[in-house]
């Protein structure tokens, strides 16, 4: 059964709950399974056909100890998550449109909020509500948000009875419907903060929190962030149920990503890890390019991030680009560590060679200028009459530079739904596209947060006096 380590050295292995609740490794290393499960090609071949929340369950029951949620539950929960609690808008979950003579879109903005991240974290809020139930404990989960994730997070929690959910922003400096998505959540557990300062101050103050000890612990606090293996594991099943739809595994096929933290396009290689045919993964970055860089050079090098207009990419460092460095690295811990702190203290690293030459087997990268984001997204729209979001176009912009078989299957993931980003979208094609019927009522509702200042005793007064733990 699958039991978790830490990618700075293995330690005591833990528990899929474990790790669930902890978030990051106390050593700072972020949790991988011991040995990543196989999924044979058989099984694959059964995928074919199946229900989205059938095929998470085949992926999923692979990691999930029956200690921690026994396989009922397991199911229970995930069928609830993708078939039952209608959050969803599209009974594929993530359908595949085609594009193209060998190209899909792979559309993973059906949920709440719009963007992919709906995928993984509204069944985590279900996992985690189980989990703490079983423990009889509550937990108070903190994060900073420039706009994607918050939303995303909160649309997970809203309905978690053992959840307390806290999430600052900064005060005047997010869309409007990025905010709205936040704060027309009427729960008694969800409190948005809106702070006088930028993201940066944010992000510090719930740094700030997490590193004061007596404090963590008496609000349980938890992190809301792209670290959580979880949600990694969750979202290597639409890389499966895609496959499945397109001929896999008898045919191979390769994926196009937009990437900033490097957690979307790493769940897909964890799908090839495990078994999945994949031709090739293929990066899109936008102007903050560390990514496409390190594919190039070898060398991992941190620049001041410039802001652009698919924002939720505008990110120097890829957290989860640890875990795929420690598999390419053979699991050598010490090394690891050491690269990590060089990187933490002087902004850079390199790998040897043979390390490179391991990440480029299955990756290609590519950047994107801001230009050609928009010239992408009006090709998009002259060519096939649709709209995508402006990190849709990195994606698809790296898909079309990458030299793929033309015989096989070119998925491009769709990120987010392009009422996301009206004002890039309108830009690109002179179309203003409309918010979707079922999340347009947010642009009346009230709306409900509190204004603070970029005071971390202001923060951690309102923490005191409105979580319940
Ligand atoms: C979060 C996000 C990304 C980046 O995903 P990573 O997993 O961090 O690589 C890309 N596009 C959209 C729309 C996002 O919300």
């Amino acid at each position: 059964m699958t039991r978790y380590i830490s990618t700075r050295g293995p330690g005591e292995p833990k528990d899929f709950a474990q790790i669930l609740t902890a978030g990051m490794a106390p050593d700072g290393g972020l949790y991988i399974p011991e040995s990543l499960p196989v999924i044979d090609r058989v099984k694959i071949e059964r995928m074919t056909g199946q229900s989205f929340a059938e095929i998470a369950f085949m992926v999923l029951e692979q990691f999930v100890s029956k200690d921690s949620i026994p396989p009922n539950v397991l199911r229970a929960l995930i069928t609830h998550t993708y078939e039952e609690s209608g959050v969803f808008g599209h009974s594929c979950v993530v359908p595949l449109s085609q594009i193209g003579p060998s190209t899909w879109l792979m559309e993973l903005y059906h949920g709440p909020t719009l963007a992919f991240k709906d995928v993984a974290l509204q069944l985590l809020g279900h996992l985690f509500d189980y989990v703490l139930e079983q423990r009889g404990e509550r937990m108070t989960l903190i994060g900073a948000t420039s706009g994607d994730t918050g939303s995303a997070a909160i649309e997970a929690c809203r309905n978690c009875a053992h959840v307390d959910i806290v999430i600052l922003h900064p005060h005047g400096r997010v869309s409007e419907v990025q905010r709205r998505q936040m704060t027309t959540v009427d729960s008694p557990n969800v409190h948005n903060l809106a702070v006088k300062g930028t993201f940066d101050d944010c992000q510090a103050l719930v740094k700030a929190m997490f590193a004061d000890a007596p404090f963590r612990y008496a609000m349980r606090l938890g992190a809301v962030n792209s670290i959580n293996w979880a949600r990694i594991i969750a979202q290597s099943v639409y890389y499966f149920s895609s496959a499945a739809a397109l001929g896999g595994p008898d045919r191979p096929v390769s994926f196009a990503v937009p990437t900033g933290n490097f957690g979307n396009v790493y769940a897909g290689w964890v799908a090839a890890q495990m078994g999945l045919p994949v031709e090739q993964l293929i990066i899109g970055s936008n102007r903050n390019d560390i990514l496409t860089r390190f594919f190039e050079t070898g060398e991992m090098r941190v620049s001041q991030v410039q802001p652009t207009i698919s924002p939720s990419m505008d990110i120097q460092i890829s957290s989860n680009f640890e875990r795929f460095l420690c598999e390419i690295m053979n699991r050598d811990f010490k090394s690891l560590a050491k690269l990590m702190s060089a990187f933490k203290a002087n902004g850079a690293f390199r790998v040897s060679p043979e390390v490179h030459k391991r990440a480029r087997a299955t990756f290609s990268a590519h950047r994107c200028s801001e230009e050609d984001t928009i010239g992408m997204m009006r090709a998009c729209y002259e060519e096939t009459g649709r709209l995508i979001d402006p990190h849709t176009a990195v994606g698809l912009h790296a898909a079309l530079k990458a030299a793929n078989r033309p015989d096989l299957p070119l998925v491009s993931l769709a990120c987010a739904h392009p009422a996301k980003f009206p004002d890039a979208v309108e830009k690109a094609t002179g179309i203003r596209p409309e918010l979707p019927e079922r999340v347009a009522g947010i642009m009346t509702k009230d709306e409900h947060f509190t204004p603070v200042d970029a005071d971390l005793d202001s923060v951690k007064e309102f923490i005191r006096n409105h979580v319940s733990v």
